[in-house]
């Protein structure tokens, strides 16, 4: 017997006849011996559906206390899929009970629409486990110290549910999705994509952070720091497929790296058009001015991601760096009016039509001639690099949007990602 945590997402909660086979596939673990723990999402739409009537009432740009009111219009969603669940757990049978986050309490900082959850208290939770109970958490959401509800940020629920994991200390925790794994790249843009049967945390974390879209980022820095073995699965096979074959199907997110793992030089091809890049233009060269432009930035809460700083020239340089397109107008905004004043750079300017593509692999550590090999499948398609960062296990550039897909897939090709591997233990 172990205590399991599920998640299902938006899709698979999508109507009640998708809740009543989520219920179904619980009550089967739950009869299979385990304590089992349930984080759903809203229902799919449901949260846009939300959040759209806040911004028909209020199109202009919006203020803290406007945030506030977000989290809590927003976190009904999952309040609602919570205790849908909870009574056709019951119907089936099921002793269940459902909590949104502030009643378990998830604790957050107060970071509306971004918070960090800072505590959980498991004793209500597992005194229902003893009980026999199944028990439903809201994912998404908590609770801040004054009472506030608090979101975790766009596709929150996965990191409500590898948080939970970690205060239960769980065995497993299930994230069963409309996807059946993580693939090599998203299968929509190419169709050649193969699932990947483990991957690394790092890899995955590289891949969640650059937009591969199957799992919020946060979520895989949480189960890498708390060390929670996680599985990403489909939720569309029948409820009632043996759960022995159920539990070693999707791709299994492992820590630790076997030599299978080494086979793959790049493992995935991620991208991510959700940035937008800004630059500032004639910076004063001085110690410090990199702080300046971030340090405001950061102030805002305001996440950076890649960042470049130009050699100098005559005493000026050039600085550009990439931020969420959500937060693009605000960075802008801030750097005009408080950051070029005091630093006396010239211009700031930008352009939301960007998008990053990285190949992501382990191997990449032990192997040369990777970055290079990226370029020139860049050059030969005419793509014109317009930002390069690198890590140990990854290579990024930025270009314009419209050239996307045709990156993703001449990359998935030359990195020979359709092909199966001579040793398949690692892909299937
Ligand atoms: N319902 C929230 C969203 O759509 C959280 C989640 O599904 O993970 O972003
Ligand atoms: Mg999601």
């Amino acid at each position: 017997m172990a205590l399991i945590v599920h998640k299902y997402g938006g899709t698979s909660m999508g109507s009640t006849e998708r809740i009543r086979n989520v219920a179904k596939r619980v009550a089967k673990w739950a009869r299979a011996g385990h304590q089992m723990v349930v984080v759903p999402s809203a229902m799919s739409g449901e949260t846009n559906r939300l959040l759209g009537l806040a911004k028909e009432l209020s199109p202009s740009r919006p203020a803290d206390a406007y945030h506030r009111e977000l989290d809590a219009l927003a976190a009904t969603g999952e309040q609602a899929s919570s205790a849908l669940l909870a009574i056709a757990l019951q119907a089936e049978g099921m002793p269940s009970v459902s909590y949104a986050g502030w009643q378990v309490a998830i604790k957050t900082n107060s970071a509306h629409t971004k918070a960090r959850i800072e505590s959980i208290d498991d004793s209500k939770v597992r005194a229902d486990l003893q009980a026999g109970k199944v028990v439903i958490i809201t994912g998404f959401q908590g609770v801040d110290e004054g009472g506030n509800i608090t979101t975790l940020g766009r596709g929150g629920s996965d990191t409500s549910a590898v948080a939970i994991a970690a205060a239960l200390k769980a065995h497993e925790c299930l994230i069963y999705t409309d996807v059946d794994g993580v693939y090599t790249t998203d299968p929509r843009v190419v169709p050649e994509a193969r699932r990947l049967h483990t991957v690394s945390f790092e890899e995955m974390l590289e891949m969640a952070s650059m937009g591969s879209k199957v799992l919020q980022i946060r979520s895989v820095e949480f189960a890498g720091k708390y060390k929670v073995p996680l599985r990403v699965l489909s939720s569309f096979t029948e409820w009632d497929i043996d759960i022995n074959e159920e539990a070693k199907s999707g791709t299994l997110i492992s820590f630790e790296e076997d030599e299978n793992m080494e086979q793959a030089i790049v493992s995935g091809i991620a991208f991510n058009r959700d940035e937008a890049k800004i630059s500032v233009l004639g910076v004063p060269d001085t110690p410090g001015i990199a702080y300046q432009i971030l340090g405001a930035v950061a102030d805002a809460n305001i996440e950076v991601d890649v960042i470049i700083q130009n050699i100098s020239k005559e005493g000026k340089t050039d600085f550009s760096f990439t931020v969420h397109r959500n937060d693009y107008a605000k960075a802008i905004d801030l750097l005009k009016t408080q950051v070029l004043p005091k630093l006396g750079a010239q211009e700031v300017t930008g352009d939301a039509k960007i998008c990053k593509v990285s190949i992501v692999g382990i191997g990449m550590r032990s192997h040369v001639g990777i970055a290079s090999k990226m370029f020139r499948v860049l050059s030969e398609e005419g793509i014109n690099i317009q930002m390069i960062s690198t890590s140990e296990i990854k290579t990024s550039v930025v270009i314009d949007e419209k050239y996307m897909e045709l990156a993703v897939r001449a990359l998935h090709k030359a990195f020979d990602l359709d092909q199966i591997p001579a040793d398949s233990a690692r892909q299937s």
